[in-house]
C-alpha cells in the first residue's frame, strides 16, 4: 500500500530545487543489512523464529543456509505475489509449522497476528501495541512517538524503514525496555565485527527526527527549550539510508521543501499532531528526540 504523502498546512516558500544536491548523497557505507543482523539473532538463540518475504529465486538457497546450521526452515509461496515466498526458519519445527499455517489462514486477523508476533519472539507489549495500533504506518509511528516520554533509545529508532535497524519489529515506544534489552544484546554480538558501522549508525539514529511521512524525514541537532526545539543544523534523514534505497522524485521534492523551510526556522513546536514553525502551523507530523 502506498503511504500517503505529506499533509502540508502552509503554502511553500519560494524554492530553487537545484540547491539541494545533498539529497542524493549517502554518507554511510553499509557493512551489514538489517536481515543479516536478524539472522545473527536467530543463530545465536536471541530470537526463536524469523519470517521474511524473499524472492522465489533465492528462497531455496536461503532455506538451506539455515538447515545446514541445524535449524528448521520452510518455504511458503506468498499468495498475492507468486514470485516471492515466505521463508520461515527457527529452532522448533512445531513453531515453524504453526507460523506457516497462520500465514496461510488468517494473516490479518488480530488473534493470528498476535500469535505470530509471539512465535517470532517480539515483546508482548510491542505485539499488543502493533495489533491495536493504526493501520497506516505514519499514524502508527505518531502513536509510538506519543507513548515516548523524553528522549528515545537510538536503536529503537525505526522511523525510516530504509535505514539499518537491529529490531525486526516496531517497538511500543522508543523507550520499550524489552526491545532495548534485545537491541543491546544483538549489538553486543555484532560489535566485534562491525564496530565502525554500528557506531556511525547509532550516531545518526540519535539525532532528533522530524517525521512527515515514512519517506519524508529530517534529522536535526539542536536544543530542546520548553516544549519547543531550536534546530542548530538539519540534514535529510535519507542520507543515512543504504545507497541502494533512493527516494522517489515526489518524496525528494517534499524533503527539499521541508529542509529549506526548517533551515529558515528558529524554533519548532507541535500541537495536536501538527508541527509549528516559529509558531505557525506547517504540516502534519511530529518531532521526537533520541538519547545521545
Ligand atoms: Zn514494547
Amino acid at each position: 500500500m502506498k503511504a500517503p504523502g505529506v499533509r502540508w498546512l502552509m503554502p511553500p516558500m519560494r524554492m530553487d530545487e537545484g540547491q539541494v544536491p545533498e539529497l542524493q548523497a549517502r554518507r554511510t557505507r553499509y557493512a551489514l543489512q538489517s536481515e543479516q543482523s536478524e539472522d545473527v539473532a536467530l543463530l545465536a538463540g536471541l530470537k526463536p523464529l524469523i519470517c521474511r518475504e524473499v524472492s522465489w529465486g533465492e528462497a531455496q538457497e536461503r532455506a538451506e543456509f539455515f538447515q545446514q546450521r541445524g535449524l528448521c526452515a520452510q518455504l511458503r509461496r506468498a499468495a498475492p505475489a507468486p514470485s516471492t515466498a515466505w521463508l520461515l526458519a527457527g529452532r522448533s519445527e512445531a513453531a515453524v509449522q504453526e507460523a506457516s499455517e497462520l500465514l496461510a489462514s488468517a494473516p490479518q486477523e488480530p488473534r493470528g497476528r498476535q500469535r505470530l508476533g509471539s512465535l517470532l519472539g517480539y515483546p508482548p507489549c510491542c505485539v499488543r501495541a502493533h495489533v491495536e495500533g493504526a493501520e497506516d504506518e505514519a499514524e502508527r509511528m505518531a502513536q509510538i512517538a506519543a507513548r515516548t516520554q523524553g528522549p528515545g533509545e537510538p536503536w529503537l529508532n525505526v522511523l525510516d524503514p530504509s535505514i539499518f535497524r537491529l529490531l525486526s519489529w516496531e517497538p511500543c515506544s522508543f523507550q520499550c525496555a524489552l526491545s532495548f534489552t534485545y537491541a543491546q544484546r544483538l549489538e553486543g554480538l555484532l560489535r566485534p565485527h562491525f564496530r565502525p558501522f554500528l557506531q556511525r549508525l547509532r550516531e545518526s539514529l540519535s539525532s532528533a527526527r522530524l517525521y512527515l511521512s515514512p519517506q519524508v524525514q529530517l534529522s536535526l541537532e539542536g536544543e530542546p527549550w520548553d516544549d519547543e526545539f531550536l534546530p542548530r543544523y538539519v540534514l535529510p534523514t535519507a542520507r543515512d539510508r543504504d545507497p541502494s534505497s533512493p527516494l522517489d522524485p515526489q518524496d525528494e521534492r517534499a524533503v527539499a521543501r521541508a529542509l529549506q523551510e526548517v533551515r529558515a526556522t528558529q524554533k519548532i513546536g507541535s500541537e495536536a499532531g501538527c508541527l509549528l514553525l516559529d509558531g505557525a502551523p506547517w504540516a502534519r507530523g511530529f518531532l521526537v528526540r533520541f538519547r545521545a
